[in-house]
């Protein structure tokens, strides 16, 4: 550990933040051309789009075009250091942030601090179904799932036996919110566009694919009328929807769906299973919010002040997916304006325009939520109206576009969404055995590490900070 905490020279007000996702990312853009000092610390070199994941998983975009690189957006910005590391300290009475940087700590002192650490996939207490139903959170994931399902037609391909033929082309995809509807929905066209003349033993047409979730219709933040028409174009696609129903067991066999009505219990024999049911918040936030003396709930998010901060610290604002405020969601908007209103106020206080005591409350402006469902076909949901079809699509289309990162990412988005529309292909149909394996090799590398007490920097780089054991493991 270093002895003295870093902090940058000049004797500027330091901010420190925690995370580049949306959140941290629009508030270290905020500090642009400020007379503050910013440190940004990730575990990832990347800032990662997550609504697009999924568009990765299925062959749409390649990893680079969702996840540019931190330091080169931030290149320009002469106030702000970029730091690779994952916090594993926050200390609020010391006023610093421990991270380590893949065996090194550092110890960072703030003025002021932005805790944007996000939230990871929850498996509500059943963390052991990760082992063969991996989230969808990071690009490890999405090129992990992209091996899975590809892995999946080549094998049915190769099988002689028809029962198992049958569960490699069953997909179940857990939970029916955006993310488990875009997926099912791609997965779909997959399956019956792009890979219908590619295989010569199976029909890809004869996929099955169910989308699971225990509410009684799918999208349900959009209300009842919205989800039922997303429900119509799924199985148009041929995607079972199953609502009402709980995953009780995970296994790499299949899933165990209760329908929820009837208590009974059914069997679906199912190679590649995909979670999207829930969310946890960084345990970061239950660290600090210990300290802070208030309360999380039990996804893990802090009740914060009106302002954004923690408990009686004025100067630790936490925002994004860790936050539990005015049944805020968890969607990218409120990240981006919370990063930016902390920067904001933050900026004032130095200038001397605010005291905490004089602080505007944070104010989000709700500006709707959208989910793909197949091609030229989106729901849109802003306040009371309601846009469905190609119109939805459209504004779904200059959304993305608008808020990518980078006008690379954003002209290869476009060029690539322009040639799904007219094309059966995808270009970015690359699976390799690290992507598929990488996750088990990582835990086994790990036992090897509580066996032999060895210490191996990359096995450290993948622990997330108070998780413990990724239990999870590649079956194939
Ligand atoms: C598959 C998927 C699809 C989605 N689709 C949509 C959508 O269509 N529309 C929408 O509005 N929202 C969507 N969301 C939600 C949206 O992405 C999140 O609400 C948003 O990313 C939250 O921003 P954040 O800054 O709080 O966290 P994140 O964007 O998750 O960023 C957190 C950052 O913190 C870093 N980090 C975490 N822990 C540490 C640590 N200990 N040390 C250092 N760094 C750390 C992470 O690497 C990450 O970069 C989707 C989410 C997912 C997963």
């Amino acid at each position: 550990m270093s002895k003295t905490p870093y902090r940058p020279q000049g004797g500027r007000h330091h901010v420190v933040i925690i995370g580049a996702g949306f959140g941290g990312l629009f508030a270290a853009k905020k500090f642009k051309d400020s007379d503050v000092s910013v440190t940004i610390v990730d575990r990832t070199n990347h800032h990662l789009f997550q609504p697009l994941l999924y568009q990765v998983a299925t062959g749409i975009l390649s990893e680079g075009e969702i996840a540019p690189s931190i330091r080169q957006i931030l290149a320009d910005q002469d106030n702000v250091r970029v730091v690779k590391g994952e916090v594993r300290d926050v200390n609020l009475e010391g006023q610093t942030v421990t991270a380590d940087l893949g065996g090194k700590d550092e110890v960072l002192e703030y003025d002021s601090l932005i805790v944007a650490a996000g939230a990871s996939q929850s498996y509500f207490g059943n963390e052991h179904f990760a082992e063969f139903a991996p989230g969808m959170k990071s690009i490890d994931d999405a090129l992990e799932i992209r091996a899975r399902v590809t892995g999946a037609f080549e094998r049915a391909e190769i099988t002689d036996d028809p029962e198992e033929r049958k569960r490699l082309l069953t997909f179940v995809v857990v939970g029916a919110g955006p993310t488990g509807v875009e997926l099912a929905g791609q997965l779909a066209e997959m399956a019956h566009r792009t890979l219908r003349d590619e295989f010569r033993e199976i029909n890809t047409k004869n996929t099955r694919i169910l989308l699971v979730d225990g509410g009684p219709h799918v999208l349900m933040p959009f209300g009842k009328r919205l989800g039922r028409k997303a429900a119509r174009i799924l199985e148009k696609l041929n995607v079972d929807v199953i609502p009402n129903s709980l995953v009780t067991n995970v296994t790499k066999e299949g899933v165990t769906l209760k329908d929820m009505k009837t208590s009974e219990e059914s069997f679906v024999p199912a190679y590649c299973k995909i979670w999207s049911a829930g969310v946890a918040a960084s345990p970061l936030g239950k660290h600090v919010a210990d300290q802070a003396g208030v309360e999380v709930d039990r996804a893990g998010r802090v009740s914060v002040n009106d302002d954004l901060t923690v408990g009686e610290h004025r100067n630790v604002f936490m925002i994004g997916d860790m936050i539990n405020l005015n049944r805020l969601p968890g969607v990218a908007q409120v990240a981006m304006q919370g990063g930016q209103y902390a920067a904001r106020t933050i900026i004032d206080q130095v200038e001397n325009r605010t005291s905490p005591s004089s602080r505007p409350p944070f104010d989000y402006f709700d500006k709707g939520s959208m989910a793909i469902v197949s091609r030229f076909n989106a729901v849109v949901k802003m306040n009371k109206a309601e846009v469905s079809g190609f119109l939805g699509w459209l504004m779904w289309l200059v959304l993305h576009l608008l808020y990518m990162v980078g006008f690379r990412n954003r002209a290869v988005a476009a060029f690539s969404w322009g040639l799904n529309s007219v094309s059966r292909r995808r270009w970015q149909l690359t699976a390799t055995r690290q992507q598929l394996h990488a996750r088990n090799a990582l835990r086994k590398l790990r036992e090897m590490e509580d066996n032999e007490g060895i210490r191996s920097i990359e096995v450290r780089d993948n622990l997330r900070f108070g998780e413990g054991r990724d239990t999870r493991a590649v079956s194939d």
